[in-house]
């Protein structure tokens, strides 16, 4: 069985990862011969980083990345009207990390060689798609050869302008309106005095975001009116109201972000993920670990299929993903409408409030304790109806357990039921581990008298009291 990942970002390369380690041969291809040398996300929650333990390259990825403070709403003055702060967390990871996009990509790409089921072919480019029946044919160009290959399932992860979501068909829809940043990135001989987190000012007049990434750098970046270009723009008197004029400017580039979410994620056996399914604007820093989750939600499902599962499993991809995606996307723009409103506290209450009252404590949620919505129910997610404080639909806790592994790695790589030593449900899948040998007071409480049933993905899917 081979499947071929079109596109060798980092959602790309996640995939590789995680459907070789189920024993799937994997092709992966690009366009270009080496990553992405600019610099884009510079932040993961701790819920992405359990995507990355999974790929085998977290403790990579934490000795090219630090944790973060938080969240600071800032008003024009740059006073700090409201504070979120960012710790440990409750999934074994940091809740927050800054890095550097290329040294992610670096760290997947070094452990892309080092797995003998997958291969990386940049420099070539896919052109078509066709999957009626029987193996799907792709035709890509390499070197300016037209050339056929032949896969058993396609994961589009070919960014926001993917190609393989036209030739599936699909089109985005937006969630709201598109904006023009300019982000800066800059590097200080010397470390800045600033608070190690987000600041993100609530100007009309010029909404911004500072941030130091790792080591000595650091991001500004400034919405652009209608009409404005960067030359419009003062930024040494912009980056000196950060403490930041004596950074080198190692880069200032224009980009568009929009709210966008695919409304088909499927046909077939060819599936999309990443920026290809989903664009979030910045704000919340959740476009990249969307597209992590997609694929740590995905690569199981279709490993089964391709063992013989019925496709219909497939199906569950777009149907959880979607309104994941989408919850998500809502509270960047939402966040987004908070920064433009300028004012004093009350004024950004004011603002929340109009701004949508339903999302509040979905946003309150979010920043306190950077947890992202459950999934909604379904066949793999049976959550019962008005239980807002039920765990089904989100990623089981990771904290410390007695012995040098992590929870997921005793779990194991298939379904788990995790209980406190109540009767489990026959028709449960999975190992049985009792959460009395894991030597985790904090698991334990956590659990209380319940046993949940815990898919591949650490995603709970159900769950019993006794
Ligand atoms: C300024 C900025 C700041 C951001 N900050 C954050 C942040 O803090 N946190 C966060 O989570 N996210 C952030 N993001 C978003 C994040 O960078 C993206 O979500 C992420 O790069 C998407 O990864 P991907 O693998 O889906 O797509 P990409 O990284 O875009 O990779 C797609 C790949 O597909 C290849 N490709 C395209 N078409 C074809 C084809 N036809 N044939 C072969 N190959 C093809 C491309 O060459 C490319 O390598 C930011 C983005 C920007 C621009």
């Amino acid at each position: 069985m081979t499947v071929v990942v079109v596109g060798a970002g980092p959602v790309g390369v996640t995939a590789a990862l995680l459907l070789a380690q189920r024993g799937i041969d994997v092709l992966v291809l690009d366009r270009h011969s080496s990553a992405h040398p600019q610099p884009r996300a510079v932040h993961l929650d701790d819920e992405s980083l359990r995507v990355l333990q999974a790929a085998g390259v977290a403790d990579a990825f934490a000795a090219v990345s630090r944790p973060m403070a938080g969240l600071r709403l800032l008003d024009g003055a740059h006073r700090t009207l409201v504070e979120f702060r960012r710790g440990a967390g409750e999934h074994g990871w940091p809740q927050a990390s800054m890095f550097d996009q290329p040294d992610l990509e670096a760290v997947l790409r070094a452990a892309l060689v080092a797995e003998p089921r997958a291969q990386l072919r940049g420099g070539v480019e896919v052109l078509h798609v066709e999957h009626d029946a029987g193996p799907i044919r792709l035709v890509v160009r390499d070197a300016g050869v037209e050339e056929e290959l032949l896969a058993d399932a396609v994961l589009g992860c070919d960014g926001a302008n993917s190609t393989v979501r036209r030739l599936i068909g699909a089109g985005m829809r937006d969630l709201g309106p598109a904006e023009r940043w300019l982000v800066v990135d800059l590097v200080a001989d010397v470390p800045l005095d600033v608070w190690p987190g987000v600041h993100q000012v609530c100007d009309p007049v010029r909404p911004a975001t500072f941030l130091p990434i790792a080591g000595p750098r650091y991001r500004a970046e400034f919405r652009l009116s209608d009409g404005e270009t960067a030359a419009d723009l003062d930024l040494p008197a912009l980056l000196a109201r950060f403490g930041a004029a004596g950074c080198t400017v190692t880069r200032a580039a224009e980009y568009t972000f929009a709210a966008q979410v695919a409304d088909r994620w499927r046909s077939g056996r060819v599936l999309l993920c990443g920026d290809a399914a989903h664009l979030t604007p910045p704000f919340i820093g959740q476009g990249l670990g969307l597209g992590l989750r997609d694929v740590h939600q995905l690569t199981w499902k279709l490993a089964a299929v391709l063992a013989g599962a019925d496709d219909a499993l497939l199906d569950t991809h777009q149907a959880e993903r979607a309104p994941h995606a989408r919850s998500l996307i809502r509270l960047a723009v939402l966040l987004g409408r908070l920064m433009t409103g300028g004012g004093d506290r009350a004024a950004l209450v004011r603002r929340a409030v109009l701004a949508g009252v339903r999302r509040l404590p979905r946003l309150a949620a979010f920043a306190s304790a950077s947890r992202t919505p459950p999934l909604r129910p379904g066949p793999l997610v049976r959550r019962p109806r008005f239980a807002p404080r039920s765990p089904v639909g989100s990623l089981l806790p990771q904290p410390p357990i007695a012995g040098p592994e992590r929870l997921d790695d005793v779990l194991g790589p298939g379904w788990a039921v995790l209980t406190a030593g109540g009767p489990v449900p026959v028709a449960w899948p999975g190992r049985v581990v009792r959460v009395a040998d894991l030597g985790s007071p904090e698991l334990a409480r956590w659990l209380g008298r319940r046993s949940v049933l815990v898919r591949p993905d650490r995603i709970v899917a159900a769950s019993v009291s006794s």
